[in-house]
């Protein structure tokens, strides 16, 4: 009995305030959906969601909705359903899967929250600075809609982030403000936009810090915990309900500090995940990873909405910097030298990376990476194969096998 509560997991407590804020968030474009006001924005997961907020707009983000469709597993229904009609099982399984849950006219909005449908758009704004793929995905709404369908086209592939790619993106930034003013019928207001930058920048910071909680051993939470705790950040950033839940969440794992709980009970090593989740096995792996008491400490996917950059008295500035700043849109140098700090920082032992079939733009071991990174720190390196959404890319029992495999890698170098 003893020894079963040593081992037992120890719930997050603040994850049904999270619940909370998660269902009030679809409820509310539910009914600005049927109310016809406020009027609604979709937005990239890293897109202007500060200026859509500033300008009165319900935000709503089909990347979080992707996800929802992996994590139900109701993705592996969609994907075909968008691969009829031309969609290759090749591009970003988020946007087959949405596109085909459209075409069927099914959500998982449904069951958790009585939402009979994802809330239509009165405009589409993209940010390309993850993938040319949102801009195709929006683009197939704004053709059954015929709405507006307006975005940001960020450099890619950059070393340093230098002043002329801020200039030409504050330009294109604010060159989305007449269509906005004329969709919402609200005029920009630039106090208002500077208030909503700067609840950004805090929920950024507060963000940040749950995720530092990975440096501390034993961590009192997971990669698999930030993966759904993550959510606030991205969809409700610039609101204040993501500011006083990051400070409810850090409470709760200052606490875990101070009294040792550790995520998982006699942590024996510390990995770091590069790389999307796979959505449709969270669970599994959570579990898996459990028994083997290896706990997945840091992430580049969950550190992808600290926004650093932000800046109230700059604005336009900053959020163009907050936006090109993301290691999605940075070169292997940066994006070796950055994992490398979390790495020592954390403490890591060894590193997955996850080959996702679909999103080659957030899979980095595709260019030799995994093998720089081995010979350079000598750690043990893992590249698991599989997908965000479409399971047809990933062997469970090959991923299994791999894991288990690269544990007793870490166990020999311990
Ligand atoms: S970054 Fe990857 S997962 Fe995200 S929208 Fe683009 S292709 Fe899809």
């Amino acid at each position: 009995m003893a020894e079963q509560a040593a081992v037992a997991r120890q719930p997050i407590a603040a994850t049904s305030q999270m619940k909370k804020l998660m269902a009030d968030h679809f409820l509310a474009l539910d009914r600005a959906k049927k109310e016809g006001t406020p009027k609604v924005a979709w937005c990239t997961s890293v897109g202007p969601a500060e200026l859509l907020h500033s300008m009165g707009f319900q935000v709503y983000y089909p990347e979080n909705h992707g996800a929802l469709l992996g994590a139900t597993r109701m993705a592996t229904d969609f994907i075909p359903v968008a691969n009829a009609i031309g969609y290759s099982p090749d591009i970003c399984s988020y946007l087959t899967s949405d596109v085909g849950a459209y075409l069927k006219g099914m959500t998982p909005l449904t069951k958790a929250y009585g939402v009979q449908s994802i809330p239509k758009a009165d405009v589409l704004v993209y940010n390309t600075n993850q993938c040319r793929d949102v801009q195709d995905w929006f683009s197939f709404y704004a053709r059954e809609w015929k709405v507006p369908l307006i975005g940001i086209h960020t450099h890619r592939n950059i070393g340093a982030v230098e002043s002329y790619h801020i200039s030409d993106l504050v330009e294109q930034i604010q060159a989305l403000i007449p269509t906005l003013e004329e969709v919402s019928g609200n005029r920009f207001d630039m106090d208002r936009f500077r208030e909503v930058v700067g609840l950004s920048l805090e929920c950024t910071k507060l963000w940040r810090k749950v995720l530092e909680c990975g440096e501390v051993k034993p961590a009192p939470l997971t990669f698999f915990d930030t993966s759904v705790h993550m959510a606030p950040a991205v969809i409700l950033r610039g609101l204040p309900e993501a500011v006083d839940y990051y400070k409810l969440l850090l409470k709760e794992l200052d606490e875990r500090i101070e009294q040792k709980v550790a995520a998982i009970p006699g942590e024996r090593h510390r990995v770091y995940w590069d790389g999307m989740p796979i959505w449709g096995k969270l669970r599994d792996l959570s579990e898996l990873f459990f028994s083997l008491k290896t706990n997945i400490v840091a992430s580049t996917y969950c550190n992808s909405w600290i926004f650093d950059a932000f800046d109230q008295a700059q604005p336009f500035e900053s959020m163009a910097r907050a936006y090109t700043e993301l290691f999605i849109v940075r070169d292997e140098s940066y994006k070796e030298a950055y994992m490398d700090q979390w790495i020592k920082n954390c403490q890591i032992d060894g590193v997955i990376y996850h080959d996702a079939r679909t999103c080659p733009n957030n899979s980095n071991s595709r260019y030799n990476m995994p093998q720089r990174m081995s010979e350079r720190l000598s750690v043990p390196v893992l590249v698991i194969n599989g997908d965000l959404n479409d399971l047809r890319c990933y062997s469970e029992e090959q991923a299994k096998t791999n894991i288990e495999a690269f544990v007793e890698q870490l166990d020999e170098k311990h």
